[in-house]
Formats: structure tokens, sequence, C-alpha cells
């Protein structure tokens, strides 16, 4: 009998699907066969317009809105104004929500996204379910109020800062464990060396690759760093724009000088990870664990304000990275990177591996799993179904009750 395990995250940003498709695969490699895994965005697909549009502002809002972004970052941080948003927001959704829970009848509910922690327990309890819920930050460093929810079973966190931040808000210490930021076993088990892997993806053998990425969305001035790099000679250039679509077409119609590259969502990430001499980003999370253990390089060109904000400060203080905001200064800096004789890159390559958690995946999915029930004997899994099937018409009964 496989046993389900629900991960509830949102489409905002490329990170939080990531991590749970990440878990996902380790849980299936640990433990094939034994477990079903379930990936749902219900902020777009469980809740009703125009709650269900909200993801789709999240572009926008780490975009041209990003001051607005900060702004209630900012607030709903400090202030406890992110108090009065689970008593607002769960009665409201209650009903669809209880009815998927229902429906799919988790095991174990992972929460990989802030608002899904003080959410999901009420909705657990209205649904009369007492599964366990785990929270999995995939915030590196600063972590959002919202994430740290003091009634979930277990709550895992990227790095020691992350635990810290959660005891201050309230967690027990033994609830909170250290496991590093989940990543696609893909990236500590690459499928070919750097070279091979270069000459797989149809790259000029020989030639250092930097490669671009803005994260989920293509965040930033991607395409002025691009053609800034552009100028710098002796290397070549793969860029990510992400779900970024005109991003995508304005570099597609642009003139390149130096080999140039220009994908959308990839879903190859490992190995154009492995692949590249230089990985320049955002300070996304996902992207950062990824290039630890990797073993690539990062050039950190811009963050979002609030979440991202102390990830430049942490690969900075750690030397496993290096901060140039302006196009002008990243195409100056990588030139002098891939100068001859230049130890930097090969440095801070050694100090990320210091960082690298390569099996956080693993450790995230050996204790989720360990909190799901044990598989029942054979006569125990007909009588389960029959106090299931008793337990959810009881149920309907009451709500129908409860409408009269
Ligand atoms: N990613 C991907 N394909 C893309 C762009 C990004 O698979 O075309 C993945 C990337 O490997 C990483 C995640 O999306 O796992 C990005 O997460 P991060 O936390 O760095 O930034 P976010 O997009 O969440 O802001």
């Amino acid at each position: 009998m496989t046993r389900t395990i629900l991960f509830l995250m949102s489409d905002t940003g490329g990170g939080h699907r990531a991590a749970c498709e990440a878990i996902a695969e380790a849980v299936h490699h640990l433990y094939p066969g034994q477990f079903r895994t379930i990936i749902e965005d219900i902020w777009t697909h469980r809740t009703p317009w125009p709650i269900n549009r909200l993801p789709k502002t999240y572009p926008w809002l780490t975009g041209p809105g990003l001051p607005v972004w900060k702004a209630m970052w900012a607030c709903s941080s400090r202030l406890p104004l992110h108090r009065l948003v689970p008593p607002l927001l769960a009665p409201l959704l209650a009903n669809r929500m209880v009815a998927f829970l229902a429906q799919v009848r988790p095991d174990v509910v992972v929460s990989a996204h802030p608002l899904m922690n003080h959410l999901t327990i009420r909705w657990l309890r209205r649904a009369g379910m007492t599964c366990p819920l785990v929270t999995v930050i995939t915030d590196m460093v600063a972590v959002h109020p919202l994430w740290v929810c003091p009634d979930v079973s277990l709550c895992l966190t990227p790095t020691d800062e992350a635990r810290q931040t959660a005891l201050h808000y309230g967690l027990p210490p033994d609830r909170v464990v250290v496991c590093g930021q989940p990543v696609r076993l893909g990236f500590s088990r690459p499928a070919a060396d750097r070279e091979t892997l270069r000459q797989r993806l149809g790259f000029q053998a020989g030639k250092p690759l930097v490669l671009l990425v803005g994260g989920g969305e293509g965040f930033g001035p991607l395409d002025k760093i691009a053609r800034g790099l552009n100028r710098c000679t002796g290397i070549q250039m793969a860029v990510v724009c992400g779900r970024n679509q005109a991003l995508k077409a304005r570099l597609d119609a642009a003139r390149w000088d130096i080999p140039v590259r220009i994908f959308g969502f990839v879903h190859n990430m490992p190995e154009l990870m492995t692949a590249a001499d230089l990985l320049v980003t955002k300070a996304g999370p996902g992207m950062l664990a990824e290039a630890f253990i990797a073993g690539t390089p990062v050039l950190i060109y811009g963050f979002i304000p609030g979440q991202e904000t102390d990830n430049v400060h942490y690969v900075l203080r750690h030397r496993a990275g290096l901060y140039v905001d302006t196009p002008e200064a990243i195409a100056a800096q990588v030139q002098a990177l891939f100068r001859p004789g230049n130890p930097t890159l090969a440095e801070m390559a050694g100090n990320a591996a210091r960082l690298a958690r390569p099996n956080a995946s693993l450790e995230i999915a050996r204790q989720i799993c360990a909190l799901a029930p044990p598989v029942p004997a054979e006569g125990d899994d007909v009588l389960r179904r029959l106090q299931r099937g008793m337990r959810s018409r009881l149920r309907s009964f009451a709500r129908r009750v409860a409408v009269r």
C-alpha cells in the first residue's frame, strides 16, 4: 500500500516547485513504490477568483513593482500585520480546501510556501485530519514570520541562520532541524564531466561558458547584462530567461559577437550548471544552493529585497562568490575572472563547495517519510479503509446538519 505525501506550494518564482520536485525525487529514490507524491499550487488551482490570480502578480512585483514588494515584505515581517492573514483567509477558502484534502487523503502534508503553514493547520483541523504537517523553509537566511507556525510537526531549514529565526518566532527547538536547501539529485550526481556535458549540450569545446540566469521568472536587467557580457572576449554564454517570454524574444532578436544560446524555461538545469564555468545569477536560494553543489562559482547581480537580501551577505561572508550590480562592472569582473592565472574562480568554487549540502533532499525526504504512518498489515488495511469511510460519512452528515 502506498502512502500519500501532499506538497503545497505556489509557482511564484521557480524555487518553491523546484524544492518540492527535489524532495519528491528523493522520496521515490529512497523508498521506491512506497509513496505517492502530489505537488499542488493551491493558490492557482484551488482558490476562487480573484485570489487565484495573485501568483500571476509575482513577476510584476519582483520586476517593475519591486518597491511595492520591498514595502510589503518590510511591513508584513516587522509589524504584526501578518497575524491577520490566517484568520482572514482560512474561513474564506476552507470549503474548497477541506474538499481537496478529503479527496487526496494525505498521510503527510508538506508546506513549501510561507502562506501555507498557519492556513493548512486550520484546514486540516476543519477536515478532521490529524496527519503531520511539515514546513520546508525555502528561504536561505531571512525567514518571513509567516513561514513559522508553532503547531507544525516539524520545520526543516536550509541554514543555521534560518533555524535561529524560526526559534525566535516561537518554534520549539526539538521541532526545527537544519537539513539544507532541497536540490535535485542531478546536481550532486552529474551525468558527465564539465567538458563532456558542454559538448553534449552543443557548446564550443575549450571556451569558458558563462551561464546567466534570473531565477524562474527571469528577474532583473538580464538583457543589459547579456549585452555587456557580449563585449567580453574569449567566452561563450548561455542565457536562461525562465518564464520571461518577453525577455527571450528581445534576446532572440539581438545580434551577438560571442557564441550565445538563449533558452526559455529549462528542465536540464543540473546539466547546464555543471557545464558552466561561472554562474551569473540573482541571489535566489535555489540557484545558489545548486551552484554550491555543482561546484560552479557565482557572481550575484541582484536580489529580491526581503527574502534574498541576506543571501548576498551570506555568500560574501563565506567568500563563495562576488556581488556586482551594474552591467558594465559585471562585464569587467567576468573578463578579469577569466584572465589566465587569476586564482579567484577556483578559490570561490572551493569555498562554495564547503557550503554545499548535496544530501539535503535525501535528508529532508527521510525526515518527512519517518512521520508517515507505517504500512498497515493486510487485515489492518481493510479496517483502515472502513474507518476512513465511516469517518467521512459522519463528517458529511455533520456538515449537512450544520447547514440546516
Ligand atoms: N529553474 C529551472 N528552470 C529555469 C529557471 C529556473 O528549473 O528555466 C529553477 C532553478 O534550477 C532553481 C529555481 O528554478 O531551482 C529558481 O529558484 P531560486 O530560489 O533561485 O529563485 P526563484 O525563481 O524562486 O526566485
